[in-house]
């Protein structure tokens, strides 16, 4: 679907996956003015199709186009292009055991002028693609680095939009990570490089004494979807979380006095990832032995038995795509 400053959105259409024609001029290769979500379907043993929360990620798309200075899409719409993309796909949906349809709704700036200043032409697209079961071999512990040379975000920035700008920050804090042998980067705050923000595409949770904690929403991290479900999953089971700034200090001296019982991260590519190891400037702590934690497992088996239909959803965050 194409926008025009003088027309609005306008010409919605299923077209086969292709190669697009661009301008070189573009503001989009330029300015950065791009924004995208990330969501998936699943297919069910008897063959349903659900989406979990898709209202959620269209509403955060629009939060993060109006950071950008990208106009509206129209929630309902795009919720329909959804449900008639994934319906014309469905074959790709793919039926083994953790697999599922990975779903990329994007929008960025197609207007051809080199002048920054917001774009007045701009394209919404969806892609999708299969993707294999996260935890082929079972739900595991992952090894993070903690970030304190780059900074990915700050409050006030465009931290708490979904645009490319922000993984484009991070790609050099993963690269050393990576070489580093550990899987993922953990950000710290700008302003102090203390606080504990989030992972490279997921929101962190920490287990310390018996509470539950997670970095409040500052504006310079992302609001997850999954992160949203966990705070009101652990409601539901009387362990209450706690919203609030946490220190990189905090949380090792909770490791010292053996109260960090466990931590894990959530996003939509593994729901839930236990955290095994942290590395701070060459100090290391391992968490809960570096086993995955009691409520990693039950969160992890919950949510994702509610996303794939095999368990009751009280919350009613699963919407099951239907022809009309
Ligand atoms: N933080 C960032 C930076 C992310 O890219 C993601 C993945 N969308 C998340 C957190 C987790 O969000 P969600 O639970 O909605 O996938």
């Amino acid at each position: 679907m194409d926008y025009d400053a003088d027309k609005g959105w306008h010409s919605p259409q299923i077209l086969p996956y292709q190669p697009i024609m661009m301008d070189p001029a573009a503001k989009v290769f330029h300015y950065g003015q791009t924004i995208f979500e990330g969501l998936k379907a699943y297919r069910t043993a008897d063959g349903r199709i659900l989406l979990f929360r898709p209202q959620q990620n269209l509403k955060r798309l629009n939060r993060s186009n109006e950071r950008m200075s990208i106009p509206d899409v129209d929630e309902e719409l795009a919720l329909e292009a959804l449900r008639q993309l994934v319906l014309v796909d469905q074959d790709w949906i793919p039926r083994e055991e953790g697999t599922s349809l990975y779903i990329r709704p994007y929008v960025f700036a197609t207007e051809p002028l080199l002048g920054v200043a917001p774009s007045r032409q701009y394209k919404f697209m969806i892609i999708m693609s299969p993707v294999g079961s996260y935890y082929a071999e079972g739900i595991h512990p992952v090894r993070i680095h903690v970030e304190s040379e780059y900074v990915r975000a700050v409050a006030g920035g465009v931290g708490q939009a979904k645009t490319a700008g922000n993984y484009a920050a991070g790609l050099k804090a993963q690269e050393k990570a990576s070489e580093q042998g550990y899987s993922q980067v953990l950000w710290l705050d700008g302003v102090h490089r203390k606080y504990i923000e989030e992972v490279g595409s997921m929101n962190v949770f920490f287990r310390i004494g018996d509470k539950v904690v997670t970095p409040e929403l500052n504006g310079s991290i992302l609001a997850g979807i999954t992160r949203d479900s966990v705070i009101q999953m652990l409601g539901s089971w009387g362990v209450e979380v706690e919203q609030r700034r946490l220190s990189i200090e905090e949380l090792f001296e909770a490791q010292e006095q053996g109260r960090l019982v466990e931590a894990f991260g959530t996003g939509t590519a593994a729901v839930i990832s236990p955290v095994g190891e942290l590395n701070w400037e060459n100090r290391k702590i391992i968490i809960g032995e570096g086993r995955t934690g009691e409520l990693s497992a039950r969160l992890y088996n919950e949510l994702t038995g509610i996303q794939r239909g095999e368990l009751a959803d009280p919350f009613g965050w699963v919407l099951e795509l239907k022809g009309t």
